[in-house]
């Protein structure tokens, strides 16, 4: 007889596959730090050619594209940081790509910069990656340049190309690997360029990677 679960078993949180009616489980999200020069700098970073590295959010942040995003508690700084996402079918295999937003407690980041502590309160929080529909790989190829946007209430904040990455998505998924076991539904958030900023209750927030993907959420109230 097959085990029961205790409590209710949670199924897999799902993205949208472009121009399909299929929907993508997601299984771990893994961030990258630190991968386009400018944005490093306004970080104050002191080495730009370090590694880029490494830290999660929860499968269960993610957020459809026309969705509402709960204004997170603890925070007087939430920031937006748009970013190319890698969906993976397994270690190696790109199933395709999308636009996402690492959405960032920038003041707890920075507080727990200074102190050395783990950065889960200021990143992995619940609904902390939205996440436009993933295009296919099959569809639109492997992006190696492309105008990565977002906007706050119409105005442009972030202006990018990922032609600009420090490390290419296939650097980024050797050194991945290396740390972890990549599984089918991992997705890789792949680095924010310049022009991060805050967010508040109420903002409506548009972005997109141009021949990738495009999303638009609204921040809620308090
Ligand atoms: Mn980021």
């Amino acid at each position: 007889m097959a085990d029961q679960h205790a409590i209710p078993a949670a199924g897999r949180p799902t993205v949208a596959v472009a121009d399909t009616a299929l929907v993508f489980p997601v299984r771990r999200i893994f961030c990258v730090g630190r991968n386009y020069r400018e944005h490093s700098r306004e970080m104050g970073a002191s080495d730009l050619e370090a590694p880029p590295f490494f830290f999660t959010k929860p499968a269960e942040a993610v957020v459809a594209s026309g969705g509402v995003v709960p204004f997170p508690g603890r925070t007087q700084d939430l920031h937006h940081e748009i970013e190319l996402v890698v969906a993976l079918a397994g270690p190696g295999k790109i199933y395709g790509y999308a636009a996402g937003i690492d959405l960032t407690r920038r003041d707890v980041q920075l507080a727990l910069k200074q102190s050395g502590k783990p950065w889960d309160t200021a990143k992995g929080f619940e609904h902390s990656a939205p996440i436009s529909a993933i295009a296919r790989a099959a569809d639109i190829g492997h992006p190696a340049r492309g105008r990565i946007w977002l906007e706050v209430n119409g105005q442009i904040r972030q202006d990018g190309d990922i032609a600009d990455m420090i490390w290419g998505v296939p650097a980024i998924l050797a050194e991945l690997s290396t740390w972890f076991e990549i599984h089918p539904g991992d997705l890789v958030f792949t680095g924010t360029p310049a022009g991060v900023g805050p967010l508040r209750p109420g903002d409506r927030v548009c972005g997109g990677v141009d021949g990738v993907g495009r999303l638009e959420v609204t921040m809620a109230a308090r």
